[in-house]
């Protein structure tokens, strides 16, 4: 078993351990000791051991002392009777926030038979670890678990290996670490695949010897000529892993055999440009296999990998791959994220300092550095502080979310009807409220019931397009509905007062042409009309009736009220532009100051006043419905109104739209029904505070690359 001192001593080889470090180390082991004395692994050794193991992986990668700390003490809590408050007391907060953060990491369940899920579900484990230390906790506790799989009953195993494969390699890669990728790689096959393991095993064993003078031959060959061009060079050769081989044999559909390229070498210098020259001597020394050739020196993989990789054919025709690079690109190529931390470590020499950068990784972004591309810690960034949160369904599926999210946005995420049809939500088996923000983790179930129907409420708490589209569609939809309901209402009383029946008029046909002359062929649709406001149903009694208009007794009422809007100078004109009861801007056309405008009486709503090009403006027939409106002078607030944009893309262009609209001085209306579609074209609202500023708006936003059109919308026929 490890001692105490091989994980004290491999630590200090990074970093000269202080006092306090020692002590905390120390103390750790005591503990981990104590607590899970009496625990057995199923290999029969004491558990002590693989705590202890985690432990000097950790410190193998020269990480802090906080960190093999908790290596230590990784799963007190979730096996032994300590609690997270124990080791709160006794390590103090950044360990117990690591020991927290690993035993949440542990209790995520990842069913192996949602492949498709993988992806979603590694990043459920770097939102859960929040701190980059707690992935590298895991990884190690899983390779010491790969490492001692024999153990396990074959059920077990299978599993834990499907795992390994699925999200931990993975994510040892994504992290930049070669050696552990490849080594749990390696062990997953073995216990996924233990035939083709075997059988790979078995055949690399025979030509053992002969490769072996071959990759002397070739290292002594490189190394002199190299040398004599002046270039220190570290040239080793290595057989290829296991997995490799078995990949490459699955990829190339051939047999062990027929394969040529099972060794590979690595040259090592001392500069970028040496790894070029280097390069061009190999090229000289073998034949180099066309299109076999990358630059990863230049472009880098995105876990930051720097390399350049070429194959050549050797004088007996096996090809022979060599990876150039320096030494320092090949310490990342190793040991990846954890290689930077030790860097890091080394120069500024200040361990908290560091803890603090490595903790928040963003910072880490920020103080770039030459030795990593930029993009990969932004990204890895991006992954911890993450904008988005994983959620499961019932059965276990998990669900990508904006932060922020609610069970409506989880529910409309799903399915529409599901969405539309919410009436309760459950989370963590807890009936929560339906604008409960979601967090990583949670378990949502939604109640579906038959007349439940979108609230307009819902819009004030969902963030993800889709459920806004959708509420407001079915809102949309739902006034449509009571506009029909309210219009043939108003239709059937007005109808009744001068002694007829509507629906018998209906039903004998009596009101088609009448309806045809106002431009309706469905008696419906002028209902929805009426019920909108938008017509009155004056405009058909009179085609049916003429002398059955509403008498100067009934019109009283709405002059009354004409009366006090009316601008006092003048008689005849009703102003527009401040919040009056009486008037309200039409939601088809919105128009803005400064545009011709129109208004129309209606019941109920008193003006609306549309704009004069407006197509969904009451026909002037019934003209005696229209009012003369003017603009107030010196309107101080700015007024909403909306746009319809077709772009090419959107996502890509957008940024590019709201600089326009704000540097233009006015600003885009999110409280409003700021519905971003999700196609190609889309609806937004603006705040303007003229016809003018408008009209310069939709010049200017015309006119950026990838938007195709700009048109002028309302609200309610999105
Ligand atoms: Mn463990």
């Amino acid at each position: 078993m490890i001692r105490l001192n091989d994980i004290l001593e491999r630590a200090g080889e990074f970093h000269p351990l202080s006092e306090s470090d020692v002590n905390l180390i120390s103390k750790s082991y005591v503990y981990s000791a104590k607590v899970h004395a009496g625990q057995k692994r199923s290999s029969g050794e004491p558990y002590l051991s693989h705590p202890l193991e985690v432990s000097l992986i950790l410190a193998n990668l020269g990480l802090d002392s906080c960190t093999i700390a908790t290596g230590l003490l990784h799963d007190t809590v979730e096996d032994t009777l300590a609690t997270s408050g124990d080791i709160k007391n006794m390590f103090g907060d950044e360990v117990s926030f690591l020991v927290d953060g690993a035993t949440k990491v542990s209790k995520l369940s990842y069913s192996s038979d949602a492949e498709r899920q993988s992806e979603n579900f590694r990043k459920l484990i770097l939102a859960t670890a929040k701190d980059i230390r707690i992935v590298l906790i895991k990884l190690a506790d899983r390779l010491h678990n790969m490492r001692t799989l024999d153990f396990l009953p074959p059920e077990r195993r299978r599993k834990i290996s499907k795992e390994t494969m699925d999200i931990y390699a993975p994510l040892a890669r994504r992290l930049g670490i070669g050696w552990l990728t490849s080594e749990l790689e390696d062990l997953a096959f073995k216990f996924l695949n233990p035939r083709e393991h075997a059988k790979i095993e078995e055949k690399l064993k025979s030509g053992r010897e002969r490769r072996r003078r071959k990759m002397e031959e070739v290292k002594a060959k490189l190394e002199k000529h190299l040398l004599n061009d002046g270039i220190k060079s570290d040239v080793s050769g290595r057989v290829k892993s296991l997995y490799s081989i078995y990949g490459k044999m699955k990829w190339q559909n051939t047999e062990f055999n027929e394969l040529h390229d099972i060794i590979a070498f690595r040259v090592l210098t001392e500069s970028e440009e040496d790894c070029y020259i280097s390069l061009g001597k190999i090229h000289s020394l073998w034949k180099p296999v066309p299109g076999r050739i990358k630059d990863y020196i230049t472009l880098p993989k995105n876990n930051g990998y720097q390399s350049i990789h070429t194959t050549v054919m050797s004088s007996d025709g096996d090809r022979m791959e060599v990876q150039i690079r320096t030494r320092r690109m090949h310490e990342f190529a190793e040991n990846g994220i954890a290689a930077h931390w030790h860097y890091k470590r080394g120069e500024t020499g200040e361990d908290s300092e560091i803890q603090r950068h490595f903790s928040k990784i963003g910072e880490l972004a920020e103080h770039g550095d030459a030795m990593r591309p930029a993009g990969f810690m932004q990204s890895l960034k991006a992954e911890l502080e993450s904008s988005v949160i994983y959620v499961y369904t019932p059965k276990a599926e998990l669900i990508e979310l904006p932060v922020g999210s609610t069970p409506i946005d989880f529910a409309y995420r799903i399915h529409t009807n599901i969405g539309d049809g919410c009436s309760a939500a459950v989370v963590n088996r807890t009936s929560v409220p339906l604008d409960r923000r979601l967090r990583t983790g949670d378990m949502v179930e939604v109640v579906v019931s038959e007349d439940a129907r979108p609230s307009e409420n819902w819009l004030s708490f969902v963030v993800t397009p889709k459920a806004k589209n959708s509420i407001r569609k079915n809102l949309a939809g739902m006034r449509r509905e009571r506009s029909l309901d309210i219009g043939r209402s108003i239709c059937e009383r007005r109808f009744a007062s001068t002694g007829r029946n509507l629906s018998s008029m209906i039903a004998s046909g009596q009101l088609k042409k009448p309806l045809a002359k106002l431009g309706f062929s469905d008696p419906g649709d002028f209902f929805r009309m009426v019920g909108f406001g938008r017509v009155s149903v004056t405009s058909l009694q009179e085609l049916i009736d003429p002398d059955s208009g509403i008498g100067p007794e009934k019109m009283g009422r709405i002059e009354k009220i004409l009366d006090k809007v009316k601008d006092p100078e003048s008689t005849k004109m009703v102003l527009v532009g401040n919040e009056t009861v009486m008037t309200r801007f039409s939601t088809c056309c919105l128009p803005v100051p400064g545009e011709q405008i129109v208004g129309h009486t209606t019941r109920g709503s008193g003006v609306v006043v549309h704009s004069a090009s407006c197509d969904m403006r009451p026909d002037d027939i019934n003209n005696e419905t229209v009012v003369d409106v003017e603009w107030r002078k010196g309107l101080k607030e700015k007024t909403a109104t909306g746009l319809s944009l077709t772009c090419k893309d959107r996502q890509e262009v957008f940024s590019a739209i709201a600089e326009t609209i704000t540097s233009l001085g006015a600003e885009i209306a999110r409280d409003e029904t700021g519905s971003f579609g999700e196609g190609k074209k889309y609806n937004l609202f603006v705040k303007v505070k003229d016809i003018t500023q408008l009209e310069e708006i939709m010049d200017s936003l015309s006119m950026l690359e990838g938007v195709v059109s700009v048109e002028r919308c309302g609200r309610i026929f999105e």
